[in-house]
């Protein structure tokens, strides 16, 4: 998928590991999640031992792979990073396990994809820091316990509730993260514009901000395409304007929609009366699977206001019928 405002990472965004927040001050936002992860970073400081099991849920790319990074730095640990689907194997989580060094964070990006054999692995592991394995084949395999070192497991997932309870249960630390304020999403592109070295005046810093759909990965990557359309045009500095100018020629528009958002909702106006309309019926006249509108487009058009679910299907709202100067039914 290559969406300039998907949240999902792709392969443009390798080229922004420069402006990876490193430490809590770095990390603009969430001040909530901040202050709590501060005193508890602080706690296992001051005792000596490792931090309490972390998860972190929100939606794509607001920002959970960079605190599980900063968690490690601040506790001046290592890192070991992966994620549910790459652990195949109950022995690949325990190789991973008896190498981490004591006090280390293991980061698992999606944790909610753990099979359930691996899982099985992971709850000792976190309780007790051990694990059971079983040595041997036939009647003559034995199990062993071995003891590892003390860890702090970070998991990341989009929802907690993709979680299986006994999971959820062993993390000591739940922190929620959710869509930045176009405020603090122009302080990320302001900073980031500076590693970067494009200059971009206060206010084009808030237009970038105001198209990126809450979403630092989002508001990073249009900053880039707009540095590139900046030094192609010739532009030293980019103001309001030529930001603007920059993100409608990447058929962003003012709400940061794309094409696909607007036909979705042009198309429950135009061949629906505004709906409600049944998914399928929708994905249909669109011509996406209705998978791909519920879980990739949907929630942000519900998010803004511009799309309702009702039992009766999708109803397009007053604020859709402004933003593209229709006149409602
Ligand atoms: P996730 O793991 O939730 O998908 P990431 O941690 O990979 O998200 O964040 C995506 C990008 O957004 C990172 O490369 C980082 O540069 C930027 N970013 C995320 N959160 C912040 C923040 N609070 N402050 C500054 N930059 C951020």
């Amino acid at each position: 998928e290559d969406r300039v405002v998907s949240a999902e990472w792709s392969r443009e965004d390798m080229t922004l590991d420069s402006i990876r927040p490193r430490f809590l001050d770095d990390y603009i936002g969430q001040r909530a999640v901040k202050e709590n992860l501060q005193i508890f970073i602080q706690a296992a400081r001051e005792r000596g031992e490792s931090l309490d099991h972390v998860l972190l849920y929100g939606p794509p790319g607001l920002g959970k792979t960079s605190l599980a990074m900063i968690i490690a730095n601040e506790l001046g640990v290592h890192i070991r990073v992966t994620s549910g689907p790459a652990i195949e194997r109950a022995g690949d989580l325990a190789a991973i396990l008896t190498n981490l060094q004591p006090g280390d964070v293991l980061f698992i990006d999606e944790i909610h994809r753990l099979s359930r054999t691996v899982e099985e692995v992971l709850y000792p592991a976190m309780e007790d820091f051990s694990i059971d394995i079983v040595i041997g084949k036939g009647p003559s395999a034995r199990s062993v316990r071995l003891d590892l070192p003390p860890f702090t497991l970070v998991g990341a997932t989009t929802r907690a509730g993709l979680l299986s309870a006994p999971l959820r249960d062993r993390f000591g630390v739940m922190l929620h993260l959710d869509y930045y304020p176009v405020e603090e999403l122009a302080y990320i592109v302001a900073r980031s514009a500076e590693i970067l070295q494009v200059a971009l005046t206060k206010e084009a810093c808030i237009e970038v901000a105001r198209r990126a759909r809450g979403t630092p990965r989002i508001a990073n990557r249009l900053l880039k395409r707009v540095r590139d359309i900046a030094q192609v045009s010739g532009w030293t500095t980019v103001d309001e304007r030529l930001a603007g100018m920059a993100l409608s020629r990447l058929k962003v528009d003012a709400l940061g929609l794309d094409a696909t958002d607007e036909r979705i909702v042009m198309t429950a106006i135009d061949k629906f009366g505004g709906g409600p309309v049944g998914l399928e019926t929708l994905a249909a006249a669109v011509g996406e699977e209705a998978s791909t509108i519920e879980d990739v487009y949907e929630p942000y058009l519900l998010q803004m206001g511009l799309l309702k679910r009702t039992p009766r299907g999708r109803v397009v709202m007053p604020a859709a019928y402004r933003h593209f100067g229709r006149k409602m039914p």
